[in-house]
């Protein structure tokens, strides 16, 4: 066989596996696909348009005639990371004042354009997470603080509640059973988990699963913001209602945010349910699927 027969048979068979895994989501049960052999050995397969490197089709700003709702915003506030950036200027600065004003509107600010200082602002950001104290009961029942995981440039961010009890011990988000289910929806959605970004609306574990306190999600809100002002990235996609109500600074249910984008400053936000929630009620995973299904549409992808 020609390598590229042999490539064609690997195309065509990761595609009928992502096929066979889009069906199972958008029906009841579990989803126990593996495509981590595959996804290996077809590294220029169609997930593989949407890494870091090569951005997406999708332009970094909403377009007009998107169908995109803008959110009831609060009126912006000053913020000091917002000013023009020009190719010279160093890496956004550390931040040890008490936690800045809550900041959901206005465009992001020049990006950073080199990869490695936006790691580099991402790790500033990053250590003062990990020596937060401001909210009591989850700096003191904390293994770790858990900042977020993926390439400073992705283009698309998945946006979760907060650590549970795995992410407490291991120091990375979605990694228990709701992580399993975010991979297996990423693969169906072909997406490589390591050409997105991760993270949370809070950093620390509350206890017992609890929804994090209004308090907690602004005490932890300035760090959320700046590490989206350092990866700009074209997509968010919310994971349930708290990161969703949180990002678009709503008290619309899920339900209503659903199929449609937003907008959180340069970003188009989708909505969807948490996996977590898929576990409980396998039933709505259709409705991520559909989710998904426009998500990568808009960036150029057919599911
Ligand atoms: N649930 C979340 O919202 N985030 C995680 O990191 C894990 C589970």
């Amino acid at each position: 066989m020609t390598t590229i027969n042999l490539k064609n048979a690997l195309q065509q068979h990761l595609q009928s596996l992502q096929w066979s895994a889009m069906s199972e989501l958008s029906q009841e049960g579990e989803l126990d696909f593996d495509f981590a052999d595959l996804e290996q050995q077809a590294p220029n397969g169609p997930s593989a348009k949407l890494s870091a490197e090569q951005p997406s089709s999708s332009p970094s700003q909403p377009q007009t005639g998107d169908a995109i709702v803008q959110s009831s915003l609060s009126p912006a506030a000053a913020i000091g990371d917002t000013k023009p950036r020009t190719p010279d200027s160093p890496p956004i600065a550390a931040n040890n004042a008490a936690h800045r004003p809550v900041l959901r509107s206005g465009d992001y600010g020049d990006p950073i354009v080199e990869a490695g200082d936006r790691r580099r602002a991402l790790a500033t950001i990053a250590s003062e997470v990990a020596g937060c104290q401001r909210c009591p009961e989850l700096c003191s029942n904390r293994t770790q603080t858990v900042f977020g995981a993926g390439p400073a440039d992705a283009k698309i961010v998945f946006l979760g509640e907060g650590p549970g009890a795995n992410e407490d011990q291991c120091g990375e988000p979605f990694v228990g059973a709701a992580g399993q289910l975010l991979n297996k929806i990423l693969t169906a959605s072909k997406l490589q988990r390591d050409q997105i970004y991760i993270l949370n609306v809070v950093k620390c574990r509350p206890l017992g699963n609890r929804t994090p306190a209004g308090e907690e999600i602004e005490n932890c809100w300035g760090y959320l913001e700046r590490q989206l002002e350092i990866i700009q990235p074209t997509h968010i996609v919310c994971l349930g209602s708290v990161a969703a109500k949180s990002l678009l600074d709503t008290k619309s249910s899920l339900g209503k945010l659903r199929k449609q984008f937003h907008q959180y400053r340069g970003s188009k936000v989708v909505a969807t349910y948490h996996p977590a929630y898929l576990l409980r009620t396998p039933d709505a995973k259709k409705f991520v699927w559909e989710d998904m299904k426009m998500l990568m549409n808009d960036l150029g992808v057919q599911l």
